[in-house]
Protein backbone atom coordinates (compact mmCIF):
# COMPACT_ATOMS: atom_id res chain seq x y z
CA UNK A 1 0.00 0.00 0.00
CA UNK A 2 0.99 3.37 -1.01
CA UNK A 3 1.21 6.75 1.65
CA UNK A 4 -1.87 7.07 3.69
CA UNK A 5 -4.12 9.87 2.53
CA UNK A 6 -6.27 10.09 5.86
CA UNK A 7 -9.53 11.39 3.75
CA UNK A 8 -8.29 13.31 1.62
CA UNK A 9 -7.60 10.95 -1.02
CA UNK A 10 -5.86 11.96 -4.45
CA UNK A 11 -5.60 15.70 -3.19
CA UNK A 12 -3.39 15.00 -0.68
CA UNK A 13 -0.55 15.96 -2.87
CA UNK A 14 -1.47 19.32 -2.44
CA UNK A 15 -0.93 19.33 1.12
CA UNK A 16 -2.43 21.97 3.31
CA UNK A 17 -2.81 24.35 0.21
CA UNK A 18 -5.37 26.21 -1.93
CA UNK A 19 -7.94 25.68 1.05
CA UNK A 20 -10.09 21.98 2.17
CA UNK A 21 -12.96 23.19 -0.17
CA UNK A 22 -11.32 23.53 -3.23
CA UNK A 23 -9.37 20.49 -2.71
CA UNK A 24 -12.58 18.59 -2.26
CA UNK A 25 -14.26 19.74 -5.44
CA UNK A 26 -10.82 18.83 -7.09
CA UNK A 27 -10.88 15.31 -5.84
CA UNK A 28 -14.47 14.64 -6.83
CA UNK A 29 -13.41 15.66 -10.52
CA UNK A 30 -10.35 14.00 -10.57
CA UNK A 31 -11.64 11.02 -9.09
CA UNK A 32 -13.89 10.62 -12.13
CA UNK A 33 -10.93 11.80 -14.16
CA UNK A 34 -9.31 8.64 -13.47
CA UNK A 35 -11.73 5.79 -13.32
CA UNK A 36 -12.02 3.57 -16.55
CA UNK A 37 -14.29 5.48 -19.74
CA UNK A 38 -16.53 3.90 -21.68
CA UNK A 39 -15.44 3.65 -25.14
CA UNK A 40 -18.12 4.96 -27.54
CA UNK A 41 -16.49 2.77 -30.61
CA UNK A 42 -15.66 -0.78 -29.05
CA UNK A 43 -17.77 -0.44 -25.72
CA UNK A 44 -14.87 -1.63 -23.11
CA UNK A 45 -14.14 0.75 -20.39
CA UNK A 46 -10.46 1.40 -21.62
CA UNK A 47 -10.60 5.18 -22.37
CA UNK A 48 -8.05 7.29 -20.80
CA UNK A 49 -7.63 11.20 -20.89
CA UNK A 50 -4.67 11.61 -22.69
CA UNK A 51 -4.95 15.71 -22.62
CA UNK A 52 -7.73 18.26 -21.68
CA UNK A 53 -10.58 17.41 -23.19
CA UNK A 54 -8.67 14.52 -25.10
CA UNK A 55 -9.74 10.75 -24.99
CA UNK A 56 -7.79 7.85 -26.15
CA UNK A 57 -9.17 4.11 -26.04
CA UNK A 58 -6.27 1.57 -25.07
CA UNK A 59 -8.33 -1.06 -26.52
CA UNK A 60 -9.27 0.41 -30.83
CA UNK A 61 -6.84 3.23 -30.53
CA UNK A 62 -9.97 5.31 -31.29
CA UNK A 63 -9.23 9.12 -30.01
CA UNK A 64 -11.78 11.37 -29.83
CA UNK A 65 -12.82 14.78 -28.15
CA UNK A 66 -14.63 15.24 -25.21
CA UNK A 67 -15.43 17.16 -21.94
CA UNK A 68 -11.70 18.66 -19.98
CA UNK A 69 -12.49 15.92 -17.07
CA UNK A 70 -15.34 13.16 -18.48
CA UNK A 71 -15.38 11.89 -21.74
CA UNK A 72 -18.74 13.03 -21.90
CA UNK A 73 -20.45 16.06 -20.72
CA UNK A 74 -24.11 17.13 -20.56
CA UNK A 75 -23.64 19.94 -22.96
CA UNK A 76 -21.83 17.45 -25.23
CA UNK A 77 -25.20 15.07 -25.13
CA UNK A 78 -27.43 17.93 -26.37
CA UNK A 79 -24.51 18.52 -28.97
CA UNK A 80 -25.03 15.26 -30.12
CA UNK A 81 -28.48 14.89 -29.66
CA UNK A 82 -29.39 17.88 -31.62
CA UNK A 83 -26.24 16.70 -34.74
CA UNK A 84 -28.42 13.17 -35.08
CA UNK A 85 -32.04 15.11 -35.38
CA UNK A 86 -30.39 17.29 -38.36
CA UNK A 87 -28.55 14.43 -39.88
CA UNK A 88 -32.27 12.57 -39.98
CA UNK A 89 -33.60 15.13 -41.37
CA UNK A 90 -31.41 15.68 -44.48
CA UNK A 91 -31.63 11.83 -44.88
CA UNK A 92 -35.37 12.23 -45.53
ZN1 LIG B 1 -12.37 1.36 -28.06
Amino acid sequence: MGKRTKKVGITGRFGARYGSTIRKRVRKIEERMKQPHKCPQCRTKAVRRISVGIWKCRKCDYTFSGGAYVPETSEGKKIARITKREQSKTAE
